[in-house]
């Protein structure tokens, strides 16, 4: 792979800040991957219409072939030009939630080259609504393709240092925003079938997108129903490389589960760490413990999710187990990474 030195840029609201990111456009555009803050996760930007880049992004995390890329644009009008005329309900939804972290699955327009899409004849678009994408977006004047900032596999990245540990060496530049908002990827809805389909739970809620259409999505993968999933979905993801118990049910039983489990696994000698809500009080001198914050908080919990996952690491934790809340609202896409980033559930009774 080749070896580069990897810019670390920091851009205050001044002038020598807007400078900064003009650059960082500049390289993005010539073809260099350059990663950036959005409110959901850090994303690794490549110039789609440059296809060593595009080969690049799949080189550096190690990302599975046939995993698509989601095209990041500045404005509603620059979607337009990857993806054609937007149907009704994809008009509705950018109205409602552009920018913002919600990703639309449209027919994609023949410029965007088969490597973007991985050979699919759609597209997923996005409009991110962090300020320093924006602005960087908007200076490129290129569709960017961006996935997670991350070696494929491993916790998204929310804090630039992530980034830097992951991905410093293999890019040109790393662009800090400070911590992401929202924590957790963006939600993928795929609007070329009819009723759409929820590819994958993120920072737009199915409540959220079902009032704003009138209609009920179909929820990928689900139980009831067994739509064909998104290429993406089938991959381990957002793992630790410690393993992960997640535990769910009622509260109390969970707790006492949780308890029980810990023992065994420091019993056996292992540093193990507990992931769990303010309320839950579990509080062992001997284990590290990540608080995500509080049951009722959904947001604040997605947000500190992944930075506590990579935390867990950095102490040399050798099994984590974690406390799972109700899927619902944001908690659908809490849980729906758990889930992936887990070895086994376990329910208390
Ligand atoms: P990420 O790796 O976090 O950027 O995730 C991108 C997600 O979007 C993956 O789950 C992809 O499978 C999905 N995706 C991207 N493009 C398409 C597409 N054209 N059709 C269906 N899913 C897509
Ligand atoms: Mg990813």
């Amino acid at each position: 792979m080749k070896q580069v030195n990897t810019r670390y840029i920091t851009c205050a609201g001044d002038a020598a800040g807007r400078e900064a990111l003009k650059e960082a456009a500049g390289l993005l555009r010539s073809g260099a991957l350059v990663a950036f803050p959005t409110e959901t996760v850090y994303g690794l930007g490549a110039n789609i219409f440059k296809e060593e880049a595009l080969e690049r992004i799949f080189e550096v995390k190690g990302r599975p072939q046939d995993n698509p890329l989601i095209v990041h644009l500045p404005d509603i009008q620059a979607v337009k030009e990857v993806a054609g005329d937007l149907p009704r309900e994809a008009q509705l939804l950018a109205e409602r939630f552009w920018p913002g972290p919600l990703t639309l699955v449209l027919k994609k327009k023949e410029k965007v080259p088969a490597r973007v899409s991985c050979g699919l004849p759609t597209v997923a678009v996005r409009v991110p609504s962090h300020p320093m994408a924006r602005e960087l977006l908007v200076e490129a004047g290129v569709p960017v393709a961006a996935p997670s900032a991350n070696i494929s596999g491993s916790p998204s990245p929310t804090r630039a240092e992530h980034v830097w540990k992951d991905l410093s060496g293999k890019i040109e530049a790393v662009v800090d925003g400070g911590s992401c908002e929202i924590g957790l990827e963006s939600t993928v809805l795929d609007l070329t079938r009819s009723p759409p389909v929820l590819l994958r739970p993120g920072g737009i809620t199915v409540e959220q997108v079902e009032e704003c259409l009138g209609i009920k999505v179909v929820i990928s993968g689900s139980e009831k129903n067994k739509a064909p999933a998104s290429p993406g979905v089938k991959y381990r993801h957002y793992s630790p490389e410690a393993p992960l118990y997640l535990f769910v049910g009622p509260g109390g039983t969970v707790e006492e589960k949780m308890r029980e489990h810990l023992h065994y696994w420091l019993n056996k000698g292992y540093q193990a760490g507990i992931i769990c809500s303010e309320e839950n009080p579990l509080q062992y001198a001997e284990a590290v413990v990540e608080k995500l914050g509080s049951r009722r908080d959904h947001k604040q919990m997605a947000a500190t999710l992944y930075n506590s996952l990579r935390n867990m690491e950095a102490r040399g934790v050798e099994i984590i187990l974690v406390e799972g809340i109700p899927e619902e609202g944001l908690g659908l896409a809490l849980m729906n990474r758990l889930k992936k980033a887990s070895k086994e559930i376990i329910r208390g009774k």
